[in-house]
């Protein structure tokens, strides 16, 4: 007998046939003899109405009384999902988040787990009783509900897999799994039948939008191996781990794009010790999450300092920078996405990166900047090009 955690995303628990849908998987897992917890999102776009019908009230809504809001979606899909699990002869009990025993920090709408108490859980899994968990939820010291974050279910999942030591933690989706680039935009993406945690990462906040980013991290940090797959097709999916058999010839896994990118180009700047810490250091105050940066060769004692981050993050760097009356020539472009190539093999392996570059020069795409690590490669281009220049990687890395 196994202990199995399954996530279920809000697509999967859309409507009633949906939500009978997750229940047969799950009453088939219990019946085969193994301990399930389940954990689920908010229906469809629930989290995302609620979000509308705070805007509806104020445009300036307290942190506190969004995550009593948000958390009320996921509440509704435990309810239906035990109830549909009951129906069918399966014994099931839902769970909120901190019922579930998810203590946080007081980050409201992106709080971080501390603990877990598990007691919960662990004494009506020895009542034999699926446990159906909301995702994307906890409580902090002063007792008040918090959420962890868009996309946090996938997150809480994790979690509860390395407190119990479950056997799997599956992810389910609308997708198959892992593929080497978005199917929907990319003809012949492949799915990838194994990835390891750090190509994930990568591939996850570069917009590959199948796992959440924190989720992967935890997942790494406790070696949580994660399965994606399909709760409506059942065929395997991806595994998620810390080492991944090495496919022949594929040295890359994916090739993403990201259009959450804003970029910064401070001109002017006096070309002397201790500027970039000047810069930086105030950036990393105001808690700016600065990705690639490039710094111009001077001339007449003056430099250009260029950088990107997230577009939601630019405004505060821009006036951070315009305030401190140091720089005043600062401007920010949202015009350009981040076309990445990700891939543990090309660590050991020439030529990778004059492939990528190849790809992009053959369809006459520029290159704006290019940043590298050991397993990643990535190039800003302008915005209009990018879905044509994923698909130019691709096809040429791919064949
Ligand atoms: N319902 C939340 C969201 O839409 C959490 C989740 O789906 O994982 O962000
Ligand atoms: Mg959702």
């Amino acid at each position: 007998m196994a202990l199995i955690v399954q996530k279920f995303g809000g697509s999967s628990v859309r409507d009633r046939e949906r939500i009978f849908n997750v229940a047969r998987i799950v009453a088939n897992t219990h019946n085969a003899g193994n301990d399930v917890v389940v954990v689920v999102s908010a229906q469809g776009d629930t989290t995302d109405d609620l979000i509308a019908k705070a805007a509806e009230i104020t445009h300036n809504p307290s942190a506190r009384e969004m995550d009593m809001l948000m958390a009320s979606g996921e509440q509704i899909s435990i309810a239906l999902l035990a109830m549909a699990l009951n129906e069918i002869g399966c014994h099931a009990t839902s769970l909120t988040g901190w019922q579930a025993g998810f203590r946080t920090d007081r980050a409201y709408t992106k709080a971080r787990i501390k603990r877990m108490d598990t007691e919960r859980i662990t004494s009506e899994l020895e009542r034999n009783r699926v446990v159906v968990v909301a995702g994307f939820q906890g409580l902090n010291k002063l007792d008040d509900i918090t959420t962890l974050g868009r996309g946090g279910s996938d997150t809480s999942a994790v979690a509860i897999a390395a407190a119990l030591h479950a056997d799997r933690c599956q992810i389910f989706t609308d997708v198959e799994g892992v593929y080497t680039a978005d199917p929907r935009k990319v003809r012949n993406a492949r799915k990838l039948p194994e990835i390891t945690f750090d190509e994930m990462l990568e591939l996850a906040s570069l917009g590959a939008q199948v796992l959440n980013n924190r989720s992967v991290e935890l997942a790494k940090k406790y070696n949580v191996e994660l399965e994606v797959l399909s709760s409506l097709n059942p065929v395997p999916g991806t595994v998620v781990k810390e080492v991944a058999k090495e496919m022949e010839g594929m040295l890359i896994k994916g090739v993403a794009k990201d259009t959450d990118v804003a970029v910064i180009t401070i001109m002017n700047v006096p070309d002397e010790p201790g500027m970039s810490f000047k810069i930086f250091g105030m950036l990393a105050q105001k808690k700016v999450n600065v990705d690639i940066i490039l710094q111009s060769t001077g001339r007449g004692g003056k430099k250009d300092i260029i950088f990107t981050c997230s577009q939601g993050d630019a405004p505060i760097a821009v006036r951070a920078l315009k305030e401190s009356g140091k720089f005043s020539e600062v401007s920010c472009d949202n015009s350009y996405a981040k076309v990445s190539i990700v891939g543990a093999g090309m660590q050991s392996h020439s030529g990778v990166a004059a492939s990528m570059f190849e790809a992009l020069s053959n369809s006459n795409i520029n290159i704006h900047m290019i940043s590298t690590s050991e397993i990643k490669i990535s190039c800003i281009i302008d915005k209009d090009e990018a879905d044509r220049a994923v698909s130019a990687i691709h096809d040429s890395l791919f064949h």
